[in-house]
């Protein structure tokens, strides 16, 4: 029998009516054996997290603001959920621990980490599977580094003893036995080396959508699901802002081979998304998908017969360098350069770096564009057809839209426009009706 490993969200983990629907999926395929959960997530809009009331606590700690209310609303979450799906975990006690640890001077990755860990005794007791602790078997490096292979390892010895597993996501270990999380949405990755180290035959990762869709559907209403999405056109989207998957959950996957899931745990009928290595185009399908990101600022550098200068480019990194701000594309024409940088590494180093480029570089002109948003446009079926990119730019035009930067990456399968932030939804609808809407 296929072995599956199926990691439910936030959303899915929200209340007992969620987690009832986890018990249905579950209990339709006894592959499922290892489940992987993350903390309960919003119940409807205006709810928070219960991963945002934790970090909210620590803050509230921080300042030395009264925290016993954030505290009292979380315990309440979890009690509810003990009664609500009838099974005694001890929450109680669990929270008089974390009371105790938190007078200790607990950490934010500790205190962040009960989400995950409080979640997955509940549904395991629900389930009636064994909850299997990441304490131990997710590992990271006194630096706070992710070690891929020892955990593999870890992971892997340990869960062949358990024919049935709940885990919780997010979290692993320092050397010196300390929480340490992955950063926002991280129970993603754990699903993946969980799926890597049983060897699963299927990644499923349970959502509140079915599957990837073309693009996000807080932009476009309705948009399409993708079918067969490749893992580099997944990282290629996920990178650039498409939130379904966390971009790391990709790595341990596409090493083992292992297909990634995406489906709706509100629909479980419907087939969702499978990412694999398959790089086929689908059905003459030319766009995959696009996803985009706020928040750059492009720096225009203008120098007559840049090109012959050697050396030009290195000069620029390096300063750069200096400074430790990373970039995230450079594309350049014969006399220009322009450097795509993420605004949160400029705040307060903008007027400095300029200073300098203008003091170093001898550039005719520097010229500054903020709110700028990057879009990328993703799909194998790009490199085959002649004039998407024509198309693709035809599009923005005719909505009036200015392009301030174009990148076609050289792996054919992804061009990337910079656009005024004003404009990013705009665009992505015009992408969109160009390449998805009239062809369907
Ligand atoms: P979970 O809590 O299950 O991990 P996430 O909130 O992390 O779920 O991811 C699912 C959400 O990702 C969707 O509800 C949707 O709003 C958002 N999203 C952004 N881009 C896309 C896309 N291209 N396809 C599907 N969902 C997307
Ligand atoms: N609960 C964590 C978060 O909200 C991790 C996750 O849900 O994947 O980021
Ligand atoms: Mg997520």
């Amino acid at each position: 029998m296929a072995v599956v490993v199926a990691k439910f969200g936030g959303s899915s983990a929200a209340d007992g009516i969620q987690i009832r629907k986890i018990k249905a999926i579950v209990d339709s395929d006894p592959g499922k054996r290892y489940i992987v959960v993350s903390a309960p997530g919003k119940r409807f809009s205006a709810d928070s997290k219960v991963t945002d009331m934790l970090y909210l606590l620590k803050t509230q700690i921080d300042v030395s603001a009264p925290y016993e209310q954030v505290l009292q609303v979380v315990k309440e979450r979890f009690l509810g959920l003990e009664a609500d799906l009838g099974v005694d975990v001890g929450i109680a006690d669990e929270f008089s621990v974390i009371e105790k640890k938190l007078k200790d001077g607990a950490s934010a990755d500790y205190l962040a980490s009960r989400g995950e860990y409080l979640s997955a005794k509940v549904i395991a007791a629900f389930l009636g599977y064994e909850f299997v602790d990441t304490a131990g078997l997710v590992l990271f490096n006194e630096k706070g580094k992710f070690l891929h292979d020892e955990t593999d390892a870890a992971l892997g010895a340990t869960l062949a003893k358990y024919e049935r597993a709940v885990i919780p996501g997010f979290y692993g270990t320092t050397p010196d036995g300390n929480i340490k999380t992955f950063s926002r949405g991280g129970s993603d990755i754990t699903g993946a080396l969980v799926a890597r180290a049983v060897k699963a035959d299927v990644y499923e990762n349970w959502t509140d959508v079915s599957g990837f869709l073309m693009a996000d559907p807080r932009v476009i209403e309705n948009p399409k699901a993708i079918k067969n999405l490749s893992y580099k056109e997944l990282r290629e989207l996920s990178y650039m802002g498409a939130s379904v998957l966390h971009e790391n959950a990709i790595y341990p996957a596409r090493l083992a081979g292992i297909p990634i899931n995406i489906r709706n745990t509100n629909l479980p009928d419907d087939p969702g998304t499978i990412i694999s290595a398959d790089d086929e185009v689908h059905g003459g399908q030319i766009v995959t998908g696009i996803a985009g990101n706020k928040d750059f600022i492009v720096i225009g550098i203008h120098k007559n017969m840049m090109s012959n200068e050697i050396g030009f480019i290195k000069l620029i990194l390096s300063i750069l360098e200096d400074y430790k701000i990373p970039i995230e594309h450079i594309p350049s024409g014969i006399d220009t350069v322009s450097l795509v940088i993420a605004k949160k590494y400029l705040d307060d180093k903008l007027d400095d770096l300029l200073e300098e480029f203008e003091k170093k570089l001898g550039a005719d002109s520097i010229e500054i564009f903020e709110n700028m948003s990057l879009i990328a446009t993703v799909g194998h079926g790009m490199a085959s057809v002649q004039g998407v990119a024509a198309k693709l730019f035809n599009s923005l035009t005719e909505a009036g839209v200015n392009i301030r930067m174009i990148d076609q990456g050289s792996s054919e399968m992804n061009i990337i426009v910079g656009v005024e932030t004003k404009d990013f939804e705009t665009a992505i609808r015009a992408i969109y009706d160009a390449f998805v809407a009239e062809s369907s």
